[in-house]
């Protein structure tokens, strides 16, 4: 497990601010607490826990005084790490947390690791993995959306579906298991084709989870929308229109736009960073050159690409080198300028991009650009709504997908008439996976790999 020692750091972010916390946690934090804190008024005694107390932090070797300060006993188990823990509320500077820190340090405590509270949490049994890691997750969030899934993955909402799940897992098993103390010509009285239903049923509900990792993603980190087109179909303008402000230079000379341009809109929710890029056409201008190379490399990156091609204008062999660049990358086709008489061929844009949807704009009157969102957000989600639970950590995803394929397999087995016992195999591979993603199985590296990307105090 751990050493039973006590730890300490700073567990607010380093420089000026009004409050700066010390926290403590281990079975010396309230001993350290005591010979450091003098409560105002009082003799010394108990602090009561989780209650805040007014006093004076010391140096005890001098008498002399580093700080005026509020503290926290919070006495196990009812604490954040399930030991006890203590946290001195200090006036915010960095020579003051750091003299309160040495002095807790002196009295027998050590500097904490990176993650080092949450990790206790875990291995108390205070929170399971998924929940340590949303934690995390939350610290980091950038995004509403991303800090609302953190909250909820932090309050057991994935940690409840993974225990729901491996309780049927469980029963299905234990059907398996039952088999196995029967005689071998007694297998095909299992009745097959419902415990097939029953790991299928599973499988779907697991594999459905797998796929709301792209979703959290997208929320989390945002999308990335590539705007290409050859010059002077209106990108520029597009990436202006949707942005409802005047952000990049449109000109009427082809070309003008040579850096990628980024900027961020917001879909319905969903963040989105859309990229003007260059267009794609043969140059000898070296600096064109490099941007249609850049061009092309954030096509490849993008999550999905706005093809947009001018409505007003017949097409032209640049839009066909568009189109073979664009072949199987997931995107839209934005037919620009519709305020203006329509002159480009819709026959040759089915051939030439039949996976596409087409969507009719003007980036200058504005039509057309709700749809064009909403046909953007659908593209991009996959799925409209939210789904019932959202994976929001790659972890979490590759242990599901273990068990779903644990699943398959056994699925595939009971089908294949083998026997109980290697069905039974894979039904424990898969319910190893789902075990992972709350921390059920034991994996020092795991942890080491998940903690050390808190900060220090956390
Ligand atoms: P880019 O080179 O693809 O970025 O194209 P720009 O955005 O610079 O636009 C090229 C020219 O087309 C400019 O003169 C724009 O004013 C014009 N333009 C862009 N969108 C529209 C539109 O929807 N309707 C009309 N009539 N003109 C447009």
């Amino acid at each position: 497990m751990y050493r039973e020692d006590t730890i300490a750091a700073v567990a607010t972010p380093p420089g000026e601010g009004g409050v700066a916390i010390v926290r403590l946690s281990g079975p010396d934090a309230e001993r350290i607490a005591r010979e450091i804190f003098l409560r105002t008024g009082g003799k010394g005694g108990a602090l009561r826990s989780h209650t805040l107390h007014h006093g004076a932090i010391r140096d005890p070797n001098s008498g002399a005084l580093v700080d005026e300060a509020l503290a926290v006993i919070m006495r196990k188990p009812k604490s954040y790490t399930g030991e006890d823990v203590v946290e001195f509320h200090c006036h915010g500077g960095q020579l003051v947390t750091r003299r309160v820190l040495e002095l807790a340090l002196a009295r027998g405590a050590r500097q904490a690791e990176p993650g080092e509270f949450t990790k206790r949490a875990f291995l108390n049994g205070r929170v399971d993995l998924a929940q340590a890691e949303a934690v995390l997750d939350l610290t980091r969030a950038r995004t509403e959306t991303g800090m609302r899934l953190a909250l909820e993955q932090m309050h057991g909402g994935l940690s409840q579906w993974v225990a729901t799940l491996r309780e049927e897992l469980l029963d299905i098993l234990a059907e398996v298991e039952a088999a196995i103390d029967f005689s071998e010509e007694e297998i095909d009285h299992l009745p097959r084709q419902t415990l097939i239903a029953k790991i299928d049923a599973l499988k779907v509900r697991i594999v459905g989870i797998v796929a709301s990792y792209e979703w959290g993603r997208l929320h989390r980190e945002g999308a990335r929308v590539c705007i290409a087109g050859r010059p002077n179909v209106g990108k520029s303008s597009l990436l202006n229109a949707l942005l409802g402000a005047e952000r990049v230079i449109v000109t009427p000379l082809p070309g003008t736009t040579r850096d990628v341009i980024e900027e961020s809109v917001n879909l319905g929710g969903l963040p989105v960073a859309l990229w003007d890029t260059a267009g794609i056409r043969d140059t000898d201008n070296p600096i064109e050159r490099a941007g249609i190379d850049f061009t092309r490399r954030h096509l490849e990156a993008a999550d999905a690409a706005l093809v947009v091609l001018d409505g007003a204008e017949p097409h032209t062999a640049e839009d066909e080198a568009l189109m073979r660049a664009v072949r199987g990358k997931k995107g839209l086709l934005v037919l620009n300028k519709n305020d203006l008489p329509a002159r480009l061929d819709r026959s040759w844009l089915a051939e030439a991009a039949p996976d596409k949807a087409i969507v009719s704009v003007s980036a200058k009157s504005g039509a057309g650009l709700d749809e064009l969102k909403g046909t953007l957000r659908e593209l991009l989600l996959a799925a409209p709504s939210e789904p019932e639970i959202v994976l929001t950590n790659v972890r979490h995803k590759a242990a599901l997908e273990r068990s779903a394929e644990g699943l398959a397999a056994a699925a595939a087995g009971v089908k294949r008439s083998l026997s109980p016992e290697l069905i039974g195999i894979e039904l424990l591979h898969a319910k190893e996976g789902l075990e992972e993603v709350v921390g059920m199985v034991d994996n020092e590296s795991i942890l080491e790999h998940i903690f050390t990307k808190f900060c220090i105090g956390k």
